[in-house]
């Protein structure tokens, strides 16, 4: 099955074609990029505004994630706007101090969630999650990654940042979760 990738980000298009490789599924860079306001209150939903918007704008299935990181002990930031947290910051490296600022003294559990969102058609809409859990630590660790990497502690790794095991982050990722639960629906149809 082929699936418009709603995204303008040429490169999640590989990173998932990667993901699906052992399922029947290819997803192809949309030729256009089409402006969503991604102002949902969870993660589906915004996932499945992406997806929707591709279909009806190129009428063929579309595939959109939603991705951020979610801290319980920071209930008002992060998490569904985690792309837009401390815009004043536009660095990560500031983003992620300010971070490690604003948890001292409080719980640091926290985990990343991806929702995928298969819009076949109006009738058809299939939703996968994945999520890593972790500590956020207090202080940026590793050069690898992007976004919140350097300050997320995986469990199970040894104290080491996603930045830090990006080989263990291309199986283990909410993002390759949520894709491993969609290969296995998609592969079992
Ligand atoms: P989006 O889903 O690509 O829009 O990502 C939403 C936000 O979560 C952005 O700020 C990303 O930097 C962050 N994010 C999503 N996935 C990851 C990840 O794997 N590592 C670090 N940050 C991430």
């Amino acid at each position: 099955m082929e699936f418009i990738l709603a995204s303008s980000n040429p490169h999640k298009a590989d990173e998932f074609n990667d993901l699906f490789k052992d399922a029947p599924i290819s997803v192809n860079p949309a030729s256009k990029k089409i402006d969503v306001i991604e102002d949902g209150n969870t993660f589906n939903e915004n996932a499945f505004k992406k997806a929707k918007a591709y279909y009806d704008e190129f009428k063929s299935p579309a595939l959109a994630d939603d991705s951020g990181l979610v801290v319980p002990s920071l209930p008002d930031i992060l998490g569904v706007h985690s792309a837009r947290f401390s815009p004043e910051l536009p660095d990560y490296k500031d983003k992620n101090l300010k971070l490690i600022e604003l948890i001292d003294g409080k719980d640091r559990a926290a985990y990343f969630v991806c929702y995928l969102c298969f819009y076949i058609n109006p009738q058809e809409v299939y939703f996968f999650e994945g999520r890593v859990h972790g500590q956020i630590g207090n202080e940026l660790q590793g050069e690898d990654g992007f976004g919140y990497d350097p300050v997320f502690l995986p469990d199970g790794q040894d104290g080491k940042s996603l930045a830090q095991v990006i080989e263990w982050k291309m199986t283990n990722s909410h993002r390759a979760k949520a894709s491993i639960a969609a290969s296995n629906f998609f592969s079992n149809r």
